[in-house]
């Protein structure tokens, strides 16, 4: 779209624009007034659910014959981005519909997995989880331990534990990341989706972190769960790692998800700052006449709309039913989870004492966001792959433009 500063390849179409409105409407209209006793209760605001389900949000993603809208990655971060804004509990709803479990049925599962689940996501009705971290398997995710055994012809049985479930205990269905009989390291890794009420599935626990609250992470145990060749979402290859590979790339819809969320946490944790500067008064002054203040909102603006820029390109390079680059997906997800850190600690110390009490949102953004630096793979994990791209002499490229490096 040509505007008055040139060509914006990342110019918001009409549907995208009328997208945003919409879930910003629901958003400020039925997530945020809920949010803060969800957050001290530890419960989802079921109308705040009910409300997006009502405005077709949860179908942003899934393909239109199984009721979704069949839309893409940008389309999924703005609505992340608006939800998020005013609550980060309520968006993890959403980045689990459009990002999760849902989106590898629809890419990479048999007819049976997609007619089971994907209705009921789009619907709003069933939330499916994640299960890939263990007590022993965290970013080494490769030694992982749950397990499949053969039980007859197309049957296995699955044990294991996973102890970091978002929304597990809530959820009808988990995906699980498992090792297939024989295969070892990260040969053999596959994945299935079962559900919860399965003989031998037990939510065992439920964490209590810093933040994120009304959207907690479940421990699920499987002992001897019957798996059959409808329940497979990637079977493992015990003598490959290609199916590992498969679930791994997948994960990047995930990253630009979170580095989404991240983004519209800041950006609400950044307006209520700007709106604190010029109501708060010091000597008759607004603080927000403060040069030592205003140099933090700059600080702040410079690292949100670079990691905004980053993500709008990750997840336009997307395209239609593709997946965001790996490289470009680590930079976006690094620097959206660095800037909501900033951002939100910023805001925070700008509404001085207040800004650190639960009357003001912006200590519930401060401690939300730090959940979203760990899930998806941690700041580490991609500064690590970020780090040997580099090294390989690996360049990024953004949409319509050439490579800068190239000769
Ligand atoms: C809010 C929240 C939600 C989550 N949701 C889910 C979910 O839905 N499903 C799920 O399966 N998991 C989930 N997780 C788990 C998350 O994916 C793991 O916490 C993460 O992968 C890190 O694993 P770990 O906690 O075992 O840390 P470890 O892997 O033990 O790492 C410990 C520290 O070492 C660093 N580190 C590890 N390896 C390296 C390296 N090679 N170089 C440098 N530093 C390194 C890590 O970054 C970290 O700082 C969630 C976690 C949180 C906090």
């Amino acid at each position: 779209m040509a505007t008055s500063r040139g060509t914006d390849p990342f110019a918001e179409s009409e549907d995208q624009q009328a997208l945003r409105a919409l879930a910003r409407d629901v958003a400020q209209r039925a997530v945020a007034p809920p949010a803060r006793d969800a957050d001290l209760t530890g419960e989802l605001s079921k109308d705040a659910v009910a409300a997006l389900a009502a405005a077709d949000l949860f179908r942003v993603t899934i393909g239109e014959d199984w009721g979704g809208l069949g839309l893409g990655d940008v389309e999924a971060a703005i609505v992340l981005e608006e939800v998020a804004r005013q609550d980060v509990s309520t968006a993890i709803c959403c980045q689990l519909a459009f990002n999760g479990p849902s989106r590898g049925i629809e890419h990479l599962g048999g007819a049976a997995l997609k007619d089971r689940w994907l209705p009921r996501v789009a619907d709003g009705e069933a939330i499916v989880s994640i299960g890939i971290t263990e007590p022993d398997a965290g970013s080494a995710v490769q030694d992982m331990r749950s397990a499949l055994v053969a039980d007859g012809p197309g049957r296995w049985r699955l044990s294991g534990y996973k102890n970091y479930s978002t929304l597990g205990h809530l959820a009808e269905g988990i995906l699980v990341w498992c090792r297939w009989p024989d295969g070892e390291g990260a040969k053999g890794i596959g994945a299935v989706v079962v559900p919860m009420d399965r003989d031998g599935v037990a939510l065992t626990g439920r964490h209590w972190g810093m933040g994120i609250h009304a959207a907690t992470e479940a421990e699920v145990a499987f002992d001897g769960v019957v798996v059959t060749e409808d329940d497979i979402l990637v079977a493992g290859e015990p003598t490959t790692t290609a199916a590992f590979k498969v679930l791994l790339g997948h994960l990047n819809h995930e990253r630009c998800g979170n580095a989404a969320m991240c983004v519209g946490a800041a950006q609400g944790a950044l307006e209520h700052a700007v709106r604190y500067m010029n109501e708060r008064q010091l000597g008759g002054h607004p603080i927000g006449d403060l040069q030592g203040l205003r140099w933090k909102l700059s600080d702040m603006a410079v690292q949100l709309e670079g990691a905004r820029l980053l993500l709008t390109r990750a997840v336009h390079l997307a395209g239609p039913g593709g997946t965001p680059p790996p490289l470009e997906t680590a930079l976006a997800k690094t620097a959206a989870n660095l800037a909501a850190k900033l951002v939100c600690d910023e805001a925070m110390q700008i509404h001085g004492g207040y800004g650190y009490s639960h009357e003001y949102p912006v200590e519930r953004a401060y401690r939300d966001i730090r959940g979203l630096c760990f899930g998806a793979g941690t700041v580490e994990a991609q500064r690590n792959f970020i780090g040997s791209s580099v090294v390989a002499g690996r360049t990024t490229v953004s949409p319509g433009w050439l490579d800068p490096l190239a000769g």
